[in-house]
């Protein structure tokens, strides 16, 4: 850098550090160039809090790119190694083929336990996907005078619903309103907006567009129908709930396999019948005893790392990594399993996804960008995402039927590995 433009880094920051320049104003006083805020806003933190914050500043990013889009005040960025599981053999509707999947992580052992799933589930012919709901809700609650109101507004809704769809529609080219559930309580009514979102995840582009439908509602009923708030939490987004496990959110998504007795035994050194013992013991008793929303042993650990690798909205694991797995043991001896997730929510456009490691990550899936038709990579992403679960779940219920499970975190875990 030049001694100039240091020098003017170096006075801004202490500026910062001062407090005497607000953070989110440092761009003003660099010509609105986010880079160079970027470097004065870390450089700030490294006088004031007497910190060295060189990993930070590592990166590859365009803050100029980012600032506006995905992220404020930015002062660098942090790293997150990523592994690599599979082939992965998928049989889904719009996935077919083998899939390398990305997973970005610090939880050594969960890579290597979803490769090794990864084995079992396509020497046993591969997952068979399928999605069976698609749409993302978003829903605002209003106030009216009396349940009666109350009442006429819902109905309105449903009787005036192409009314409603056009304006909610006029907001996007993808979005498509597919309906809107009424939820009344008392004098509150919450109107459960559902909308198909083609290959973004939606967040935005529902959150829009019921805002202009919300203000075309209100207008209809001037004094009587009052949008408290835009997001109501009968959504519902980053919260664990059962609407979204009965309606589902994003996708629905189911993924099954039967995994031959011998690979259940060579691959996973489990037999199937102790398989579905831990299954139905942990996964559906335990859960119950426990009042779990969620029976399962580990969706959010596969869904949580692709959702990272691929520049998913991480605080939405929460309701993209609910759902049940089930197990039966089939007549020859085999052994069927299926993860069904009930709200999956991601997207190949938008968000996070067009960071450039992130989208290099989707690429590897074959899924970057928009699709053709609109919406088909989303949904092969997805089929890619629950059959990936479907391997790591079938991994740990093995790894715990065998008793293998404090080993393998010993060993890949806590460096044990390495030492040999
Ligand atoms: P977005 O980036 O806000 O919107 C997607 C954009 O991509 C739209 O402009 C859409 O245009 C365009 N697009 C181009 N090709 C497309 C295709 N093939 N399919 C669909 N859209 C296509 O992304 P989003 O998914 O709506 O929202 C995701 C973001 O919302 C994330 O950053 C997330 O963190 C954030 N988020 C927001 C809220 C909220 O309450 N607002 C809540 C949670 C998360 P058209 O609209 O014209 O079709």
């Amino acid at each position: 850098m030049e001694p100039q433009l240091s020098k003017v880094v170096e006075e801004l920051a202490e500026k910062v550090a001062r407090g005497e320049v607000k953070l989110h104003q440092v761009e003003k006083h660099v010509g609105g160039s986010s880079n160079l805020a970027t470097l004065v806003r870390r450089r700030a933190l490294e006088k004031r809090l007497n910190v060295h914050l060189t990993s930070l500043a590592s990166t590859i990013l365009d803050f100029d790119e980012l600032v506006g889009r995905n992220i404020e005040n930015p002062i660098g960025a942090v790293q997150i190694p990523v592994g690599v599981a599979g082939p992965l053999l998928v049989q889904g509707e719009y996935a077919h083929g083998e899939y390398f999947i990305p997973l970005a992580t610090t939880e050594g052992a969960l890579v290597a336990s979803i490769n090794r799933g990864c084995r079992a589930v396509t020497l046993s012919g591969g997952a068979r996907v399928r999605i069976v709901a698609d749409g993302m809700a978003r829903a605002p609650v209003f106030w009216t005078p009396d349940v009666d109101t109350a009442v006429k507004l819902a109905r309105w809704v449903e009787e005036h619903f192409d009314e409603v769809k056009r304006e909610a529609e006029s907001t996007t080219r993808h979005g498509k309103l597919l309906r809107v559930e009424p939820y009344v309580v008392g004098n509150n009514v919450w109107l459960r907006f559902v909308y198909f979102t083609g290959d973004a995840m939606g967040m935005n582009m529902a959150t829009i567009a019921t805002d202009r439908a919300c203000r075309y509602i209100e207008e209809r009923f001037p004094g009587t129908a009052r949008c408290v708030a835009l997001s109501g939490n009968m959504c519902v987004d980053k919260k664990p709930a059962y609407i979204n496990a009965l309606h589902g959110r994003g996708k629905t998504v189911v993924a099954e396999a039967v995994i031959k007795r011998d690979v259940a035994e060579k691959v996973l050194k489990a037999k199937p019948e102790l398989i579905h013992e831990v299954n139905i013991r942990k996964n559906l008793l335990g859960s119950a005893r426990a009042g779990s929303l969620s029976y399962n042993a580990h969706y959010a650990n596969i869904v949580a790392a692709i959702f990272l690798a691929t520049g998913q909205d991480a605080a939405q694991v929460v309701e993209s990594s609910m759902g049940y797995t089930w197990t039966e043991l089939t007549g020859e001896g085999d052994l069927y399993i299926s993860v069904t997730l009930t709200s999956l929510e991601v997207g190949t456009v938008g968000g996070g996804t067009r960071l450039p490691t992130q989208r290099e990550a989707l690429s590897i899936l074959g899924v970057a960008g928009g699709g053709d038709p609109p919406g088909s990579n989303a949904k092969k992403f997805a089929e890619i995402i629950a059959a990936a679960v479907l391997a790591g779940e079938l991994n740990l219920l093995a790894a715990l039927a065998a008793g293998h499970l404090a080993q393998a975190h010993e060993r890949l875990g806590r460096g044990a590995a390495r030492r040999v």
